[in-house]
């Protein structure tokens, strides 16, 4: 099953995409995530995008849609993908049709996680995510039973340099400017569907199953 999952940032698309790329036994494919690690790395497509990254704005196309690709026709994504913060964009949202066709494949289910501005500022203000796997806990909302430690792997947990209020406003405006078009670009697409991504962790986490099982 291939899954396209897109809502703004700090709606829960990593920590329910993880989940639900689990259930499903599929690869999790978290743009952000590839992009820090490049940039941790300090490969030449990381030393491009760190600059963009820090402003809260969007990689160049070019670089990401090479990534993705690179990515989606891997032999560990035989059973299919779910795509987290892929595409942002309408040109990604073509190219991705685009390299989808070429390869024969195609995505069963694109699932918008929305929440209000309020409830993202809040959530983005307290994120704490694992260096060493990636989950997600929040100071308040969920946090870690151990400060500063990952409750699944043991890991420390640090605050995103782009968790910053500055860069948080900025990434919302990106958001609304360049990534919320896609719900005309997708609107009528019969394997689209919303989710209201507002409630606790577990609600959420059910309608996203019943949206992809249903
Ligand atoms: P995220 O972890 O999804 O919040 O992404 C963190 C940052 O990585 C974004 O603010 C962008 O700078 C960059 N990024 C992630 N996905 C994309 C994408 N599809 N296109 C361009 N830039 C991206």
């Amino acid at each position: 099953m291939n899954i396209v999952l897109f809502g703004p940032p700090g709606v829960g698309k990593g920590t329910q995409g993880l989940k639900l790329a689990h259930e499903f036994n599929i690869i999790h494919l978290a743009m952000g995530d590839l992009l820090r690690a490049a940039v941790a790395e300090k490969t030449e497509l990381g030393l491009k995008a760190k600059a963009f990254m820090d402003a809260g704005k969007l990689v160049t196309d070019e670089l990401v849609i090479g990534m993705i690709e690179a990515r989606i026709v891997a032999a560990d994504a035989v059973h299919g993908f779910l795509l987290d913060g892929f595409p942002r964009n309408v040109a990604q949202a073509a190219a991705l049709d685009e390299m989808l066709h070429e390869h024969g494949l195609k995505i069963e289910h694109i699932v918008l996680m929305d929440a209000s501005k309020e409830a993202l500022l809040q959530r983005l203000a307290g994120r704490l995510t694992c260096s060493a796997c990636g989950f997600g806990f929040h100071r308040h909302y969920s946090p870690p039973k151990i400060e500063g430690q990952c409750d699944k792997c043991g890991g420390s947990l640090y605050q995103r340099a782009d968790d910053t209020e500055e860069v948080i406003l900025q990434r919302l405006e990106v958001y609304a400017e360049q990534t919320a078009p896609l719900l005309e670009f997708y609107g009528q697409n019969e394997a689209f569907c919303k989710v209201n991504a507002e409630a606790g962790l577990d609600e959420v986490y059910t309608s996203l199953l019943a949206a992809v099982k249903g």
